[in-house]
């Protein structure tokens, strides 16, 4: 069950020998008006860059973006990804685990564009394992947005994945915390203690997986109702809590 954490910041002790898995945007990145529009900081970098070096590669980026996306973000750093809520996965060393996509996606991805070209201020994104209705920009549709999407899962039999303003048909029920797991099995990740940061509701897997496998998960935001065991309140006090820990790491 989860639970309730007020503020609660995490020991820095917590980097020693971690594998730390990483949410981007709300986490890493300041959240953008569209996922386009995300601008990625030096800080991020330059944390997850610390990271690496001092975990010794034992850091992956988990994000609901593909991994080729995530990949672009972080140009010239060979990353762990767990790409697409944890559809797909990468590994810094080139192995991947990547599904095949289904052709219902094409049928929601169409009607989510069509409900789109009668409403001003929705975005929809094609993703190679997902298709998602975006309206961060037009707040009074999100009642209708969930509705459409809640009916596209029903007919598809594609996975309704909600998120911070946005709702995501994705192509299999595989999660965050599915993604955690099947790292923390193999190298570089299982030779630590899984540590996951995130913001969003689609990050509770992840925090209850992390404590399961004898880890952590730490919120980034309010106050909330969560698997999580810590809590940061911010972008700016997680890169500032990840580089001081990091850099006490030894
Ligand atoms: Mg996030």
């Amino acid at each position: 069950m989860p639970d309730f954490i007020d503020n609660f910041e995490p020991p820095p002790q917590l980097l020693q020998r971690a594998s730390l898995f990483l949410d981007i945007d709300g986490t890493l990145l300041e959240l953008a008006a569209s996922p386009h529009a995300v601008i990625v900081s030096a800080a991020a970098i330059n944390v997850v860059r610390l990271a690496q070096e001092k975990l010794e590669g034992r850091v992956a980026l988990i994000s609901g973006r593909s991994a080729r996306e995530v990949a672009a973000l972080f140009p010239g750093l060979a990353l762990n990804i767990g790409g697409s809520h944890g559809m797909e996965q990468l590994w810094a060393d080139g192995r991947t685990n990547q599904p095949v996509r289904p052709e219902v996606l094409d049928h929601a991805l169409a009607a989510l564009r069509a409900f789109c070209a009668q409403h001003a201020g929705l975005l929809v994104e094609d993703k190679p394992y997902g298709t998602a209705l975006h309206y961060r920009t037009a707040p009074h549709l999100a009642d209708e947005s969930h509705a459409l999407a809640s009916r596209l899962a029903t007919e598809t039999g594609l996975v309704l994945q909600p998120g911070k303003m946005v709702v995501e048909l994705k192509a299999s029920a595989t999660n965050k915390g599915d993604a955690l797991a099947a790292f923390m099995s193999a190298p570089p990740m299982h030779g630590g203690t899984p540590v996951f940061l995130g913001d969003d509701d689609n990050d509770e897997p992840a925090f209850a997986m992390a404590r399961k496998l004898g880890g952590a998960g730490i919120l980034v935001g309010e106050p909330r109702d969560t698997h999580a065991d810590w809590r940061l309140p911010n972008v700016g006090a997680t890169l500032a809590w990840l580089r001081a820990g990091l850099e006490a790491t030894t």
